[in-house]
């Protein structure tokens, strides 16, 4: 069978912001390395699926203590996951904290790091606790309402001819379907962000794909603020539009030349010299990994890939 390259969200935000920065990415395959942002969103992402796996009824967390007991239990959570040794696609993958202490300089920036996911954990649970009051309300009992609280999907891989993707929560509530995406990124952007619009109607395309539903709202939770932003889906045009917007993704991206990748100094995260905002980001915590290739090129040299 041929092969069918598959896209994703942040493929197509990539080529948005800047096509060069897509092309060192996806068309050289030019590989960034793991950086603390990276680690930390992906930790909290596992601590947040780990948490649902609890077992409501054999647990100390009842009606009456839940309000400081799913804390208790979320840190438990935090300390078990940063310490397990993992896999990733089936192949082992050290343990998140060894992760994070291959890439910190130091102590203080190790412990930093845990930190804000700690505090982000925190945020979560004050929503998550805000959320299970309703359903403790309604509920049986205490692990009807955990299982009422919990998503139906959590990373819901999503299954396409052409396009790829994981939701990381999909929850079902008042007989409206909402789809979740986690920010760990300490970078607030409203719902109606372009890229972030964008990412949601492209997952509402791809669960519409797996289930024949188009889901009713996107969600952003912002963990690092403990905010969520709720954008209502274009249920009458989302699946013509995300088809067309994935169709011509194909054909412009079909080039391997660099030439028709040019840069975009203006794109937000842009730190090469030539881009248009140097101060945007001056604490270095995004700076573009591929900027030294633009330099190289803005100062006339020819390009040396690592
Ligand atoms: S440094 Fe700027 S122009 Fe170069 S790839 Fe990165 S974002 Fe694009």
């Amino acid at each position: 069978m041929a092969y069918v390259r598959k896209v994703s969200a942040s493929q197509i935000n990539m080529y948005t912001g800047c096509n060069r920065l897509y092309y060192y990415k996806y068309i050289l395959k030019l590989k960034e390395p793991s950086t603390v942002a990276l680690i930390c969103g992906s930790f909290f992402h596992s601590i947040h699926e780990r948490f649902f796996e609890l077992n409501p009824r054999d647990c100390n967390i009842n009606f009456r203590n839940y309000t400081t007991e799913f804390y208790n239990y979320a840190n438990k959570v935090f300390d078990e996951v940063l310490n397990e040794d993992r896999t990733s696609f089936g192949k082992p993958v050290p343990s998140y904290s060894k992760q994070l202490q291959t890439v910190c300089d130091d102590d203080f920036t190790y412990i930093k790091a845990l930190t804000d996911v700690k505090k982000s954990v925190k945020n979560w649970m004050a929503l998550y606790i805000m959320q299970f009051q309703a359903y403790a309300e309604n509920a049986k009992g205490f692990a009807q309402a955990f299982y009422m609280s919990c998503p139906v999907r959590n990373e819901m891989e999503i299954k396409h001819p052409k396009f790829t993707g994981f939701i990381d929560s999909v929850i079902k509530k008042d007989s409206l379907t909402i789809l979740r995406d986690l920010k760990t990124s300490k970078i607030f952007r409203s719902a109606h962000d372009d890229s972030y619009e964008r990412q949601l109607n492209l997952y509402c395309y791809g669960y519409h794909y797996m289930t024949d539903e188009i889901a009713d709202f996107g969600s952003l939770f912002y963990a690092k603020y403990g905010i969520e932003a709720l954008y209502k889906f274009d249920k009458k045009n989302i699946i013509d539009d995300m088809e067309i917007l994935i169709d011509s993704f194909y054909d412009l991206t079909e080039s391997k030349s660099i030439d028709t990748y040019p840069c975009n100094y203006n794109y937000m995260f842009c730190t090469c010299k030539a881009s248009k905002h140097p101060e945007g980001f001056k604490d270095g915590a995004f700076r573009c990994y591929y900027d030294k290739y633009c330099n190289q090129e803005i100062d006339g040299y020819d390009i040396v890939y690592d």
